[in-house]
């Protein structure tokens, strides 16, 4: 997923503009190569990150987020990698979170 995000922000940044209008513009292709590394690493996301994300939704309305299932897939909103979360997931990582506050 990740590898595809980052394909396509080449893609999009070398098909920008009329490519054979000057000789010179051959440089954009390398600088495009170098653009996609940094893209890459460049969103942090974790499957903790995602789970805290979802934890305030959860906690309001768990069978708004979970339904009958046991499990949902998620999608970063940045990098577009996927995560699996689990309900037993979920409802463990806000049985954590309640023990630090209040
Ligand atoms: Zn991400």
């Amino acid at each position: 997923m990740r590898c595809w995000w980052a394909i396509r922000i080449a893609t999009s940044s070398g098909s920008t503009g009329s490519p054979r209008r000057h000789p010179g513009l051959e440089e954009a292709e390398t600088l495009a190569k170098i653009e996609q590394r940094l893209y890459r690493w460049h969103c942090g996301c974790s499957h903790q990150k995602i789970l805290a994300a979802i934890a305030p939704a959860f906690r309001a309305d768990p069978e708004g987020i979970f339904g009958a299932g046991e499990s949902i897939r998620v999608q970063c909103p940045r990098c577009a990698a996927a995560y699996h979360l689990t309900r037993e997931a979920m409802e463990a990582y806000l049985a954590h979170t309640h023990k630090g506050g209040a």
